[in-house]
């Protein structure tokens, strides 16, 4: 009893309901910084408006984090940094693996911080959902730009829900123009669904391409190359030299295929060595030229509009269909369906009514869901 009491009083003791304080800084442990300033939604806006990378880091950490706190602290970001967002380019890149992306991002880079720009590059690495592994992970890329004070550069895993890549890019751009960065370059590997997703978060889309454009068109899908703002070829250098311009004329040749733009702009190939920064800068006098002659006319406005309800229906589509598969039955039911239609027992028109009907639509009624 005595003992009892005493432990009791013991002011070493940590009572019930009261969280023991951590014996060593655990961010010390981690060679971590501690996050010694208040992490409110509103400290962080304020601190990525005044160009803090390392809040801004954060804030795109939270937005990819599949924790609900980080996801509402993430939201409730966004939504103080949304005024201050909009004003840059957004410029998707994609290409084969080894067509010469990052090269070429350092070199357009290296010329933009030249010029006095604000660059961030945010890298969709698709392979990382699909093996584990990932494309651009594996090497040491863009380090001149990496380090230098004018530049961000973020690779972002695309793992996780369909749609996710698009929300969350979108989420890091916003962040990133609140920060001040005025270009921003979404880089994607041109190997499936992604550089699609990518067309619908950025003003201008840039495909690169090799020299040996008749065995390289082959390798391209037609939707690619149809939804491209400009076509470089990359390694136009040395021994290539001939074939980027062979290439040229025969990429120009099936540009004219395509029925013209909406915004009357005309697809210009351009020939680049990203290696020797050869070629750059024209590419980006085109880019300036198609982001004055855009505004000026007033398509560019048109098409984030144009983009932002693309987002919104998008946003409703998935946050419905993740509300109903909560449901068990539901869940159970399109098991079941799947496996009808596997079997060749049902079309997947009949199965999706069929699940309208039959399991989601009494669910609502009766309130079950
Ligand atoms: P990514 O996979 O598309 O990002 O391609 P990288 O930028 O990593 O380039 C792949 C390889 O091509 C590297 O060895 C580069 O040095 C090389 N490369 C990139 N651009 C050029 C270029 O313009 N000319 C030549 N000759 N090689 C290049």
């Amino acid at each position: 009893m005595k003992q009892e009491r005493k432990t009791i009083q013991s002011a070493l003791k940590v009572n019930k309901g009261i969280a023991a304080p951590q014996s060593v800084n655990p961010y010390l442990k981690k060679g971590s910084v501690a996050p010694a300033r208040d992490t409110s939604a509103a400290s962080y806006c304020e601190a990525i408006k005044k160009g803090d990378i390392s809040m801004l880091s954060r804030a795109i950490t939270r937005t990819e984090s599949r924790l609900e706190k980080d996801r509402k602290l993430a939201a409730e970001i966004l939504e103080g940094c949304l005024p201050a967002s909009g004003n840059s380019i957004r410029i998707g890149i994609t290409g084969t693996p080894g067509v010469g992306k990052s090269t070429f991002i350092e070199a357009l880079g290296l010329a933009l911080v030249e010029r006095k720009h604000k660059v961030a590059v945010l890298a969709i690495d698709p392979s990382s959902r699909i093996s584990g592994g990932s494309i651009l992970g594996d090497k040491t890329r863009m380090e001149k730009l990496a380090g230098h004070p004018q530049v961000f550069i973020r690779p972002s895993a695309s793992s996780g829900v369909l749609g996710g890549v698009a929300r969350r890019t979108k989420e890091s751009i916003l962040l990133c123009e609140a920060a001040g960065f005025d270009v921003i370059i979404v880089e994607t590997v041109g190997v499936g669904q992604s550089e699609v997703e990518v067309k619908n978060l950025v003003d201008f889309f840039l495909l690169l391409l090799l020299p040996g454009a008749g065995d390289e068109l082959q390798g391209i899908k037609r939707g690619i190359m149809e939804v491209a703002d400009m076509i470089v070829i990359n390694k136009a250098d040395g021994e290539n030299s001939d074939k980027a311009n062979l290439a040229k004329s025969q990429i120009q040749q099936a540009l004219r295929l395509f029925p013209p733009k909406e915004n009357r702009w005309e697809v210009p190939v351009l020939l680049t060595s990203a290696l020797y920064h050869q070629g750059v800068e024209a590419v980006w006098n085109k880019i300036e030229d198609y982001e004055q002659r855009m505004k000026k006319n007033g398509y560019f406005l048109r098409h984030r509009q144009g983009q932002e309800r693309h987002a919104f229906y998008e946003t409703i589509h998935q946050r419905i269909w993740s509300y109903f598969l909560d449901d068990e039955d539901v869940k159970k039911e399109i098991a079941r369906l799947e496996e009808s239609i596997g079997k060749g027992e049902i079309s997947a028109f009949a199965a999706a009514g069929k699940l309208m009907e039959e399991v989601i639509i009494p669910r609502v009624k009766q309130g079950k869901i």
